[in-house]
């Protein structure tokens, strides 16, 4: 039975399709409302089942598992894009329970072509792109967009993965090579200034807030640092929040938004879209008065969005598993001490993977930024 759009509130349970980090910080932030926690995840002791209440070890696109998890919720929502959209359909469909946000959203974001032609149907500018499944495709989009271009799968890549810099012709046989294998599109290389991010929640009721601008720093196509405030001039941060209020209202979205953007010049550019809280605005809990956690439950069970402000200026750090021993070790001591912790309880470090993240705020700006510089001389690679 789908779930009249009432305010639903503790001791009301939560589920959550998907037990990583986002799940767990979701489940950290409900708790401490008051909120019960449900989870589905293939593997045990999941990140997210570490803080729930129950624990459903299946596949995403079991219907079966995905069933249970509907029934002992009162509300569901998913905690990454790449989980099989056709079987949420099918079940919410079905009327086993209640997932404010549908599957639309996992639709358009597990795609980038979907993605792209979204935010271009909204409005927005992106990097010039193009479809390149077929050989001849790859290289009418060549001519087109030219060097230096970037080759990204449609689907299933994150963090830098499934991407290849197309720098000259000597990469094109490559780039023949990589488009038998997977579908991919051609993107051209923006020249950014910077990049930005921006998190925007729209409740069940239709009220949208959108969170302060994020400045984020990548290495190696993860994302390394953010930094609040933002160093981008009024009409950047005004355009960019006030376009991903706009997505969130066009696409008919409720739950949380992150849209990543480069900025060149004035002009702010659409690159990824994710459908739920985001890395770079994992600072929210340290440094605003509400996090994108909490903003999130508040926004799928129809409860008041809290306008968000920055409280304290505030950068993070992310850590992946070569990062952890070194960030641990160095928060034991006076200099770094104050960093706000946060790991994951991730089984194993796994090199390039997310396993924490550790958040320095001070209100002196120019002492934080000597801290963060610090901590980060003898950072590993
Ligand atoms: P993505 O997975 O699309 O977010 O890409 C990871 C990172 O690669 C981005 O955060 C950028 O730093 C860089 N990148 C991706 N696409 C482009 C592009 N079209 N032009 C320049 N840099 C890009």
């Amino acid at each position: 039975m789908t779930k009249a759009n009432l305010p639903i509130v503790p001791p009301a349970v939560i589920g959550i399709i998907g037990g990583g980090q986002l799940g767990r910080m979701m489940a950290i932030a409900a708790r401490q409302m008051g909120y019960g926690i449900a989870v589905l995840e293939p593997g045990a002791n999941s990140p997210t089942a570490q803080i729930a209440d129950v624990e459903i070890n299946a596949a995403y696109d079991d219907k079966v598992a995905l069933e249970e998890l509907l029934f002992v919720s009162d509300v569901v929502t998913y905690e990454f894009e790449n989980i099989p959209n056709a079987a949420i359909k099918e079940v919410v469909q079905a009327g086993f329970g209640y997932l404010p946000q549908g599957h639309m959203p996992l639709k358009i974001t597990q795609n980038r072509l979907r993605e792209k032609d979204a935010a271009v149907a909204c409005g927005y500018g992106t990097a010039p792109y193009a479809d390149v499944s077929t050989e001849d495709k790859l290289l009418d989009a060549i001519e087109e967009i030219g060097y230096p271009s970037i080759l990204k799968t449609v689907s299933g890549g994150y963090d830098g993965k499934g991407q290849w810099r197309l720098k000259s012709k000597d990469d094109l046989p490559e780039a023949l090579e990589v488009i038998k294998n997977a579908e991919c599109i051609l993107e051209g290389f923006v020249p950014f200034d910077k990049e930005i991010s921006v998190i925007v929640a729209r409740s069940t009721t239709g009220e949208v807030k959108t969170f302060p601008i994020f400045e984020n720093d990548h290495a190696n196509g993860i994302l390394h640092l953010t930094t609040i405030p933002a160093d981008v001039s009024d009409v950047v941060a005004d355009k960019a929040r006030a376009l991903a209020a706009d997505m969130m209202a066009k696409l008919d979205l409720v739950g949380t938004l992150a849209i990543e953007m480069f900025v060149v010049g004035e002009d702010i550019l659409v690159n990824e879209m994710a459908p739920r809280p985001h890395n770079s605005g994992h600072l929210t809990i340290d440094a605003c008065n509400v996090s994108q956690f909490e903003q999130h439950i508040r926004a799928i069970c129809g409860l008041p969005l809290i306008d968000p402000v920055i409280v304290h200026p505030a950068v993070m750090v992310n850590l992946l598993g070569q990062h952890a021993d070194y960030a641990v070790k160095q928060w034991q001591t006076p200099a770094y001490g104050d960093g706000k912790m946060h790991l994951y309880g991730k089984d194993e470090y796994i090199r390039d993977r997310k396993v924490g993240h550790l958040t320095f705020v001070n209100d002196d700006a120019a002492a934080l930024k000597r801290t963060v510089d610090a901590f980060l001389v003898d950072f590993p690679e």
